[in-house]
């Protein structure tokens, strides 16, 4: 089913229009110690499958290619808000992308676990 999607930049646009990314309450990382490992598996990987409001990453890939917060009912389709992804993520209490720190090449859990980060794995 298709419905429609107010594009901050395009306007009104069919569903069909956009790529879901999914969930955008998680905040990335921005520090590296202890249980950083963890920190970041479960923004990479754990997903709420929310069944009501959520906010969700968009992308309109049929249109200007920006990505977009659409705040929307899973159940009922309903739309309460579409917001650039960039001025959600800048609205969102500590979350200045100025402010944040580099992450160094080789982070201490890493070095931790011994794990290699890419190349082959040896046989
Ligand atoms: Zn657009």
């Amino acid at each position: 089913m298709a419905y429609l999607i107010n594009c901050p930049y395009c306007g009104p646009r069919t569903t069909d229009e956009f790529y879901i990314k999914g969930d955008a309450s998680k905040q990335r990382p921005d520090t590296i110690g202890d249980g950083t490992l963890d920190t970041w598996h479960d923004y990479v990987h754990i997903r709420e499958n929310v069944r009501g409001r959520m906010a969700e990453h968009w992308h309109h890939t049929g249109g200007c290619r920006q990505w977009l917060v659409v705040e929307r009912d899973t159940v009922s389709h309903e739309i309460y808000a579409v917001t650039p992804a960039s001025t959600w993520a800048t609205s969102r209490k500590g979350s200045s992308t100025a402010a944040r720190k580099k992450p160094a090449r080789k982070t201490a859990a890493r070095k931790a676990t011994g794990r290699k980060t890419g190349g082959r794995a040896k046989t």
